[in-house]
């Protein structure tokens, strides 16, 4: 690989830039005290480094914005719906492409074509907008993903694998009429960024043919799953990024896409498939929830932009920079002594906060806390992933407490530099050092749905 050797250094230059705000620390405990401590509802404007999600925030590259100016805005068949298709075809290898507005729209129409009410949909684990979509199709989704995923502490180079053991224990229970097919998503998020293996998937592919089961993939950051196979998989270390991508797919019989990761753009997603059938039929339910089946909800100039993202997203060059900076960011907590989930993802850094704030109980809200803290010490913006986003037990109305108390950094695709990241290492560095002084917070507004979003809390005394 080229002239970096050993070094993850960005494949680009910076042409433009964009200020930021510069808060003193005063500032940044008001703003934080006025969005009640919730880093959801603080403003863009008092953030200083942004790692609340790598969702719709990457940089788009010149190239890029010089296909925006060339989108085709015509209602029907525009130039970059076929551009778009094109790079579908050559990267992906599906047939058919239909696009939608980002990535919950084609799970809405997967979910509505292959779902029949009281079918279960096995997944190596849960994504909200995707169980939530096969959840209102009638279906129930079943995790099946290797224990290994559930323990922040395991090494294992291959944490999204699915468990065939467990699949087949539900196949044989509900029977394969009933299993549609298996939801597959590349670096898992809820796991922590973490990849299957294309032996794990070859396996499962054997599985499914046996019994009659599709494998649908949610494509949304599997060319970053590519990367880890090339790194970790023995065998596959002279593949190309884009080779071990497209084996994947083409074992899969289609995808869901949220456009907003992998594809470099803030906004877009599709479902593409090989089956002319299933496509007809996506093709007619998209104008009802989306728009006609050449924009499917995207301006022109948004596909255009897509098909030019996929080109330089699935280069070797942009991926080893993408994950090289969250594994440098990673290294250096991890070097300082700062609890992480291991191992480090490709889309952001998790804080252990149960075992960095030990002192405060799971109703105190440590990963809330410790989210709050980070913005007061350095305008860092982070997402709590704990007790507050698990929300409560139906049964019993208490807090479900869950086995991972995480802090989430995401990190933006080609938005921050070293610089930012050795800013974001100190701030962490920085709370750890006081951290026996922190106290907890109390929620004083709790909204009836997802309550991360929108909950309010106060500081213990
Ligand atoms: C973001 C995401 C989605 C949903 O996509 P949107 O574009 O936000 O609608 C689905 N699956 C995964 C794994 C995601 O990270």
């Amino acid at each position: 690989m080229s002239v970096r050797k050993h070094s993850w250094a960005e494949p680009y230059k910076i042409k433009m830039v964009e200020l930021l705000t510069m808060t003193s620390r005063e500032e940044r405990m008001e703003a934080i005290r006025e969005a009640g401590y919730n880093t959801f509802l603080t403003k863009s404007k008092d953030v200083y480094i942004d790692l609340l999600t790598d969702s719709g925030t990457s940089a788009m590259s010149d190239r890029q914005w010089a296909g925006m100016m060339l989108g085709d805005e015509a209602y029907a068949g525009s130039e970059n719906f076929y551009n778009l298709e094109e790079a579908v075809r050559k990267y992906y290898g599906y047939r058919y492409l239909v696009p939608t507005h980002q990535g919950r729209g084609a799970e809405n129409l997967m979910s509505q074509l292959l779902i029949k009410q009281g079918d279960c949909i096995p997944g190596n684990m849960y994504f909200t907008t995707t169980r939530l979509h096969q959840e209102l199709a009638g279906g129930a989704f079943v995790d099946v993903i290797i224990d290994e995923a559930h323990d922040p502490d395991s090494p294992h180079p291959f944490k999204g694998n699915v468990d065939l053991d467990k699949l087949d224990r539900l196949v044989q229970e509900v029977g394969s009429d009933r299993v549609p097919y298996i939801s597959l998503e590349g670096n898992v998020n809820m796991a922590g960024g973490q990849p299957f293996s294309l032996a794990n998937l070859r396996k499962l592919r054997a599985y499914c043919d046996e019994h009659d089961i599709a494998i649908m993939l949610d494509a949304t950051r599997t060319m970053e799953n590519a990367y880890f196979i090339r790194e970790r998989e023995a065998g596959y270390e002279n593949h190309s990024v884009r080779e071990i991508f497209r084996d994947i797919c083409d074992m899969t019989d289609g995808c869901t896409m949220s456009a907003k990761k992998d594809g470099l753009v803030n906004i877009g997603g599709f479902f593409a498939c090989n089956d002319e059938e299933l496509f007809k039929r996506a093709q007619n339910l998209v104008v009802v929830y989306e728009g006609l089946h050449t924009y499917g909800g995207m301006a022109g100039r948004d596909m255009e932009a897509l098909a030019r993202g996929i080109e330089e997203a699935i280069t070797e060059d942009h991926q080893a920079a993408r994950i090289g900076q969250v594994r440098y960011l990673g290294e250096h907590l991890q070097n300082a002594g700062i609890p992480i989930v291991q191992p480090i993802g490709s889309h952001a850094v998790f804080l252990d906060a149960r075992r960095f704030l030990p002192h405060l109980d799971q109703d105190e809200y440590p990963a809330q806390t410790l989210a709050a803290e980070l913005y007061i010490e350095a305008g860092v913006r982070t997402m709590e992933r704990g007790n507050v986003s698990a929300g409560r037990d139906p049964e019993t109305g208490q807090n479900r407490r869950p086995a991972l108390e995480l802090v989430r950094l995401t990190i933006p695709r080609r938005v921050y530099t070293q610089a930012h990241m050795d800013v974001v290492t100190d701030a962490v560095v920085d709370v750890w050092n006081r951290r026996e002084s922190i106290k907890g917070l109390k929620m004083v507004y709790e909204p009836e749905y997802l309550r991360f979003f929108q909950a309010r809390f106060e500081p213990l005394d």
